[in-house]
């Protein structure tokens, strides 16, 4: 690799390969249409960390009634720490009134994240809210939120970057998921 690129990777092990990351998602859009019946879905991408994993799933629903709208909260203090109260940086441009919408989410660790977004959606009417995350992490819990649809969950805490993950903007165009160790910058 170039030293343009960043060098070499240290520190990284693979959670989940791209061709894997692939079959997961394309599963987990059938069963999202399936259980949609036909009806439409308002799709959004919690930015930036779901951005790679909304994109591809966006795009299995292909045919599907689909509207495609973008949201930003910050809950998350930077590096490895995660911030605790969250808050809306970027609103979303479509009104979800009566609409059923489809929170897409990179991670669900504590979640605060997918409790706050829940209550903003119905709180300006949608009609029902989901959840597809892209990756569990049920250690952190601190209430009894739960993504509809999970594409992996995280066996041990490690702190996943790659396919939208960041640590400090780091990292998210990588095609994998990996674990990044102690240590690792
Ligand atoms: P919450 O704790 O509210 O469920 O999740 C807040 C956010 O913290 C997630 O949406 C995600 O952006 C970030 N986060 C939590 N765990 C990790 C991790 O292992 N890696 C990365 N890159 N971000 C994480």
């Amino acid at each position: 690799m170039s030293a343009f690129f960043g060098g070499k990777r240290k520190n990284m092990r693979v959670l989940f390969g791209a061709s894997k990351i692939r079959k997961r998602v394309r599963a987990l859009a059938r069963g999202i249409v399936r259980d949609c019946g036909g009806g439409g879905l308002l799709c959004v991408c919690v930015l930036g960390g779901a951005s790679l994993f909304f994109a591809d799933l966006a795009r299995e629903f292909d045919g599907a009634s689909t509207e495609l709208d973008f949201i930003r909260v910050s809950s998350y203090g930077g590096g490895k720490t995660s911030g605790g109260a969250v808050e809306l940086t970027a609103e979303p441009a479509i009104d979800p009134r009566g609409k059923r919408v489809l929170i897409v989410e990179d991670i669900v660790d504590t979640g605060r994240t997918l409790e706050f977004l829940r209550g903003y959606f119905l709180g300006a009417g949608a009609k029902s809210v989901a959840c597809a995350a892209l990756l569990d992490k049920p250690f952190a819990r601190v209430n009894a939120e739960r993504a509809e649809y999970t594409a992996f969950t995280l066996k041990d805490d490690a702190f996943a970057v790659g396919y939208g993950l960041d640590l400090d903007q780091r990292y998210r165009n990588l095609k994998a998921v990996y674990a990044l160790e102690d240590g690792a910058k």
